[in-house]
């Protein structure tokens, strides 16, 4: 085994972290709520009358928009996204009528499913004539992938193969279907998806026809000549229509090693991303990884809000222009922000680095999270970081793709905490929890985790082994975690000797009950964008830990642009917002600008005044009584 492979870390399966605290909370909200809404919506709309054999089509409910089709393609990833939420709901809360209706759509699809293995209930019921004549635009693939992801979910949280061996029948349907043999079709998906859900299959079945597949689709998207274009032809269709005029939009413009710049619609190009990152660490694909790392560069350094939203526009819900990042009109879709979890966590395969687990913990606190009530019970779409107070959480879209995106990262947070390799465990993120994990080396370990974080930085570790065992535990210490401090059985141990990519590497033999203390300073720092976001002059941005503050209408109703940010920060002090879950408040002094004419322009020059505001954390807002919302302040120099 080469050096490469020892450093092989994968995380662990949802059921080996128990979560309580921060996330603990959250994953109540979908356990009690979220969960069933998932399915609740998904029958209202008439996902299951699609689904069901025994009762008449409902033919087309959502009305097609010309080439560009129609929500109801996808319905299917909706029902296999809701079943995965589900099943991670189980393993936290058993609930029997919840597995009982996810069990009957279950039967549902098993009666739908064709006898070579093809499933997908819009070409089965709806448009039979239109399957496989269009994989740019018609997310047969796509669908395919998420529920293939929802049938490992379940099988692991149930034990129940039923939903695995029906996916397993269309993965082998796929197989067969797609390659580069006489007969086969040398395609690939126009939404990405269905490549980092054959290696969760791969992983879960031992099946390595799965995992080649995955390889497969990587490898020839973007080959010359582009098979988009030549599909089109064959169909007798426009070659550039329903993809914005150009093959970036689904990045298949260029063979993915060498694409250097992150171009399209956002939640595709996470999650082609993010299944190069699986085939990476598979295969030991360095080639995969350089091409990655100058696409992690170019979102993180040019294209990112500081809220880990990305894609600022809603024309191609997607990528612009370098620094090109509107506050009030961020499109910045939660499943874009979902993903980009998704991509870093998987960059964490090939070894602990912070520059992957500080973005990922930054899109997860601010960007993602963002999109759930704290109930629960609503979603947001679009996540602006400024809102004159019109932007509200919905119930519904007909295009509901990030309530179930979002519910299913939040009941699997636990998968994204840990790494592991033969003889390490990486903590990525830290929260109050139980991890019981193995080894590649075979030896049993248990990690608990005794912290508030994410409101105080002090963690405590606790180590569970059968008996004294030789391994390293790396702790990340964020970049921003300025005087941090680490002790392993009360002796402090020098973090700049043993820190390595932002990862404290701590090999000794652990004994029964070691404890580990790591304590990160939770200081508020402002933050300032690059001089070339024309919308961020002269603001900043206030974050704490991973969270970034905003301020709200209904803790300050003066106009949230008449408040300067002065040197306030060092005296700001912390509070306790009863009614948003004991999360913590910024109260600062800040400078207030008066002007007392109410003409539309005017030459008085503005009284400068000294007040107080509060600030709070960004993905709690519109939690409370509606009003306006502004993470940017102006700052004045001083
Ligand atoms: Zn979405």
């Amino acid at each position: 085994m080469s050096a490469a492979q020892d450093r092989q870390f994968r995380p662990l399966p949802v059921p080996s972290v128990d979560v309580s605290g921060f996330w603990g909370d959250w994953q109540d909200a979908v356990c009690d709520h979220t969960a069933a809404t998932l399915l609740d919506r998904c029958v209202e709309a008439r996902m299951l009358e699609q689904i069901d054999i025994g009762v008449p089509s409902p033919g087309v409910v959502i009305p097609f928009i010309g080439w560009l089709g129609s929500a109801q393609m996808f319905w299917d990833s909706d029902l296999g996204k809701s079943i995965e939420t589900i099943a991670y709901s189980l393993y936290r809360k058993p609930n029997p009528e919840l597995e009982a209706r996810a069990d009957a759509i279950i039967d549902l699809y098993e009666k739908l499913q064709e006898p070579d293995g093809y499933l997908n209930s819009f070409f089965q019921r709806i448009k039979p004539e239109w399957k496989w004549t269009n994989l740019r635009d018609f997310h047969e693939l796509y669908c395919a992938g998420h529920m293939i992801e929802g049938a490992v979910a379940y099988y692991q949280a149930t034990g129940k193969r039923k939903f695995l061996d029906i996916m397993c029948r269309m993965a082998d349907h796929l197989v067969a279907r797609f390659g580069k043999g006489p007969g086969q079709v040398p395609g690939y998906c126009g939404h990405e998806e269905i490549e980092l859900a054959l290696v969760r299959l791969a992983r879960v079945t031992g099946e390595q026809k799965y995992m080649d597949l995955a390889k497969f689709f990587i490898d020839e998207r973007g080959q010359k000549p582009n098979f988009f274009i030549e599909e089109a032809i064959r169909e007798g269709r426009n070659t550039k229509s329903a993809q914005h005029d150009t093959l970036g939009y689904n990045q298949s413009h260029l063979p993915v090693r060498e694409q250097k710049k992150v171009v399209g619609h956002a939640v595709r190009a996470m999650y082609l991303y993010s299944g190069m990152a699986d085939i990476a660490t598979e295969y030991n694909d360095d080639s995969l990884t350089d091409a990655l790392e100058i696409l992690w560069d170019d979102l993180t350094g040019k294209q990112m809000y500081v809220t880990g939203g990305i894609g600022p526009a809603a024309s191609n819900e997607g990528f612009t222009d370098y620094y090109d990042l509107p506050n009030d009109t961020a499109y910045a879709e939660t499943c874009a922000s979902v993903g980009l979890v998704f991509w870093a966590n998987r960059m964490l395969g090939r070894g602990p680095d912070r520059r992957y687990a500080d973005i990922m913990e930054q899109a997860l606190y601010n960007g993602a999270i963002a999109g759930l009530s704290r109930d629960g019970k609503t979603f947001f779409y679009e996540n602006p970081l400024e809102s004159t107070g019109k932007h509200h959480r919905w119930t519904w879209h007909t295009c509901p793709c990030c309530p179930p995106n979002i519910a299913r990262l939040v009941a699997s947070i636990g998968s994204y905490m840990y790494g592991v390799a033969k003889d390490e465990v990486a903590v990525h993120l830290y929260g109050e929890s139980t991890a019981r994990l193995e080894l590649g080396n075979g030896a049993k370990v248990t990690l608990s985790q005794q912290t508030q974080y994410p409101w105080d930085g002090a963690i405590g570790l606790t180590l569970g082994v059968d008996q004294p065992t030789q391994f390293a535990l790396s702790l990340r210490i964020p970049a921003w975690a300025k005087g941090a401090t680490l002790a392993v059985n009360g002796q402090s141990i020098d973090l700049g000797a043993i820190t390595e990519k932002g990862y404290a590497r701590v090999e000794r033999l652990w004994s029964p009950g070691d404890v580990v203390a790591l304590d990160l300073p939770l200081v508020p720092r402002a933050l300032r964008a690059n001089g070339k976001v024309r919308q961020d002059a002269g603001r900043v941005a206030v974050m704490r830990g991973p969270l970034v503050y905003c301020l709200e209408g209904t803790d300050n109703p003066v106009g949230l642009n008449s408040i300067l940010l002065s040197d306030g920060l060092g005296r700001s002090e912390t509070a306790v917002i009863a009614d948003l879950n004991r999360a913590i408040a910024i109260d600062l002094p800040v400078l207030r600008e008066v002007i007392a004419s109410d003409e539309l322009y005017t030459e008085q020059t503005p009284d400068i005044v000294a007040d107080t505001a509060r600030l709070v954390p960004y993905h709690l807002w519109d939690n409370r009584a509606p009003g306006d919302m502004l993470v940017w302040l102006r700052a004045q120099r001083g």
